[in-house]
């Protein structure tokens, strides 16, 4: 679908229509090595263009319809406007003033780390969120006290109550790793699911980290605080492949 220049690139965070226009006319913007001066001429927002479209000799940046992975640290909030440090502060800041924004696709406490999706693309965000995905999260929990041995059949139950709910929990499993860690995945997304799970087991989690969705797993290179753009083979691998 066709959209004009200047709309596309101002809702991607470049300016206004009119600062967008101005680059334009003082031949900033190229498509290949031909200056596009008139940012009002129709555009197809595609791959092409996106391999095509320079703006003061940089790629244009991802089009409407990216997702990516990040890798959340401690300390950081999944929130547009929290005091203190946000993870939209870990993004380039022209891609925080885009239209559509980009969201986090579901939460991370501020204390959790690991792999954390955003995207712009509503539909994507919903069938990621959505119950009838399925999507398996894992997290590695570091607990203040020894397991017991019979967390794994308490969480996989299926009758597990959290406090102040009203309907039991969906089984998950549990593996232990060592004494006091352990990797639990889980269905659902309840608020801070994990850590209260562990507190109706008589535990408590001191370190809480996040290293799979679905089929994707968090990349070993992928160090705190950087992201990644996610292909359409990474999001199809979200889903199963
Ligand atoms: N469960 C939690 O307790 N916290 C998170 O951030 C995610 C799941």
């Amino acid at each position: 679908m066709s959209v004009r220049l200047d709309k596309l690139l101002s809702n991607m965070g470049y300016g206004t229509r009119r600062e967008v226009q101005s680059l334009a006319v003082s031949g900033r913007v190229r498509l290949g090595a031909d200056p596009l001066l008139d940012a009002t001429a129709r555009v197809t927002a595609d791959d092409e263009l996106a391999a095509r479209l320079t703006i003061d000799d940089a790629a244009l940046d991802p089009l409407p319809g990216m997702a990516l992975m990040l890798h959340k640290p401690r300390g950081v909030t999944c929130s547009h406007k929290d005091p203190g440090p946000l993870v939209f502060e870990l993004l380039p800041q022209r891609w925080r003033a885009r239209d559509p924004a980009l969201s986090t696709v579901g939460r991370l406490d501020k204390d959790t780390s690991g792999l954390l999706l955003l995207t712009d693309d509503g539909g994507l965000l919903h069938r990621i969120i959505s119950p009838k995905a399925k999507l398996e999260k894992s997290y590695v929990a570091t607990l203040a006290r020894p397991l017991r041995g019979d967390e794994a059949a308490f969480f996989a139950s299926g009758s597990v109550m959290l406090d102040g709910e009203t309907t039991p929990l969906l089984p998950a499993r549990l593996e232990p790793l060592s004494a006091t860690s352990a990797r639990l995945s889980i269905m659902e997304g309840r608020y801070h699911q994990v850590r209260r799970m562990f507190a109706a087991a008589g535990n408590h989690v001191e370190a809480l980290h996040r290293d799979r969705i679905g089929r994707l797993s968090l990349p070993d290179d992928l160090a705190p605080g950087a992201f990644r753009l996610m292909t359409r083979e990474a999001i199809s691998e979200l889903f199963g492949g």
